[in-house]
């Protein structure tokens, strides 16, 4: 039978563009359908937009410790819908520079909402377009418990574009989001309180790094509330939001945001119409080829739930476009040693196993960490202390895990991911020359286990 094309691609994030694009480069007739944003979550309501106002929320500390270097500046100010103007105008260009990417990689776009008729079959803007294979890679979506009042909490879709900075703010959850939201609002200047369920907030990364974070974001002044749900939230004759939480307590704030994860985007997609089944969780299940119970259906990114981060789903989008139309060149996505970086201030980067990890695997493990100020911090009254941390196999020697809080995190983990794919010692690390003065130069100068 012939199919109007050889892929049909639904969403155009991360996923969906990376597979589109190198499946048009292979030869195949591409088409991708995006109903909201081109570049998806992360270019519009996620990584980018966030990691300016990460460097936006930086500048408060950048201006404090500048005295100690000897500037003197006037009263700092800052305008909220500046900051969110020119986001947006970057986001704008940014969109722009996907249109292009896919119109001259030859990918036909289709801009509109796209539901699956059949196995084969689309449907989009009213018009059905038929396909041999069919990639759903239709991302993710906030997910804000049912409690009553929750029509008065925003997301971090709404957090983006909101009008005004607001004076006081409750986040909610121990995530990734909330944890870098709440240093966004407290560092732009709201009075801003992080409301987490449980004991200690950012549950699977190293104990030390969740207490290290708690304790750095504690002298910053951050209101951290663990043990701490909401019941309901009213909203006032003024305006403003009153938190019942479910121990009693009443807190009065101006915005709620709940990142309390999110949930996969199949709304109206027409899943029933095909063979695709869900997993236990809801997310789409895929084998390891990402192909669903519908041999002529895929998905890969956040729809299928497994790690959901940006170079996953690039990675995932760039096997399948290999494996359907350049299979001498496929190769499975490695889920091992996935470096991640939490753009709190300060950062937390990581790659490998965390110490508990290490352990409940069976390693006999040495733990090698180091603690200090940094030395940018030392001219100025800022008492910021840097995390880091080495896991090692006592037994291979092999590092299994690197974890820190400090200033570039990310940038630092990055590196120390080669080293640990290719299989580092520490050894390896002990005989690697440091870069001199440098904070990173202490991960291959820690000499003596602080634990065994
Ligand atoms: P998405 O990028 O979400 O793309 C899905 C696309 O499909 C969307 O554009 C959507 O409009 C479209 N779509 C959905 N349904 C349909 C339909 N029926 N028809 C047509 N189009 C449809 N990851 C990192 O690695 N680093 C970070 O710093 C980071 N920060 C983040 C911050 C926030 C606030 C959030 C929310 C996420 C962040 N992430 C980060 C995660 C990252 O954004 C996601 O993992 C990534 O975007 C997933 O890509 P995807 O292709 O699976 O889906
Ligand atoms: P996460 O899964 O990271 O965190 C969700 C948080 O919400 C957890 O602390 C969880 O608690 C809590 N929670 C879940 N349900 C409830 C509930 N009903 N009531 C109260 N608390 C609840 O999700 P996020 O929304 O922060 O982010 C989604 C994903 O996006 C991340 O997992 C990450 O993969 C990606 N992301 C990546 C970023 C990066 O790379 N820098 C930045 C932002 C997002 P508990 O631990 O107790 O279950």
């Amino acid at each position: 039978m012939a199919y109007d094309f050889d892929l049909y691609v639904i969403g155009a994030g991360s996923g969906g563009v990376r597979s589109a694009r190198f499946a048009a480069g292979f030869g195949a007739k591409v088409a991708v359908a995006e109903s909201r944003y081109l570049g998806g979550t992360c270019v519009n309501v996620g990584c980018v937009p966030k990691k300016l106002l990460v460097y936006g929320a930086h500048f408060a500390e950048d201006f404090e410790q500048s005295a100690g270097f000897g500037w003197s500046l006037g009263e700092a100010d800052f305008d909220w819908a500046r900051l969110i103007a020119n986001k947006d105008r970057e986001i704008n260009r940014l969109n722009g520079i996907y249109r292009n990417l896919l119109v001259n990689s030859g990918v036909t776009l289709h801009e509109g909402h796209a539901r699956l008729i059949d196995p084969h079959q689309v449907e989009i803007n009213g018009q059905r377009y038929s396909a041999k294979h069919i990639l759903i890679a239709t991302g993710g979506w906030p997910q804000i418990p049912d409690i009553p009042g929750r029509e008065h909490a925003i997301s971090s879709n709404e957090a983006f574009f909101l009008k005004e900075l607001p004076k006081r703010i409750l986040v909610v959850g121990g995530g990734y989001i909330a944890v870098e939201f709440a240093g966004i609002f407290h560092g732009l200047g709201a009075d801003t309180k992080l409301l987490y369920r449980g004991e200690l907030f950012l549950r699977g990364f190293d104990g030390a790094v969740r207490k290290h974070l708690q304790e750095e974001l504690t002298k910053r002044g951050l209101d951290l509330q663990f043990n701490a749900d909401i019941e309901r939230i009213e909203k006032q004759a003024d305006g403003s939001l009153k938190v019942t939480l479910k121990d009693g307590r009443e807190l009065a704030t101006d915005c709620v945001f709940y990142a309390t994860g999110r949930r996969p985007m199949l709304d109206n997609l027409g899943l029933e119409n095909t063979g695709v089944k869900l997993d236990k969780r809801g997310f789409i299940e895929v084998d390891e080829q990402y192909q669903s119970a519908e041999p002529s259906i895929l998905a890969i990114g956040d729809v299928i739930g497994r790690v959901q981060l940006t170079p996953v789903a690039l990675a995932e989008g760039m096997a399948v476009a290999r494996r359907l139309f350049k299979p001498e060149q496929y190769r499975p996505v490695d889920y091992n040693m996935i470096p991640t970086a939490v753009f709190s201030l300060p950062n937390i980067g990581t790659v490998g196993l965390t110490e508990e990890q290490a352990r409940e695997a069976g390693h006999k493990v040495q733990i090698f960490e180091s603690r200090f100020r940094p030395m940018k911090l030392t001219l100025t009254e800022c008492q910021e202390r840097t995390l880091m941390k080495l896991v090692v196999d006592a037994g291979t020697d092999k590092v299994l895990g690197c974890h820190m809080v400090g200033p570039d995190a990310g940038e630092i983990v990055q590196g120390l991911a080669i080293a640990l794919k290719a299989g580092a010692t520490k050894r390896d690390f002990d005989e690697t020359i440091g870069v001199h003065p440098t904070a990173a130069e202490e991960f291959v100068t820690m000499r003596t286990p602080v634990a065994g």
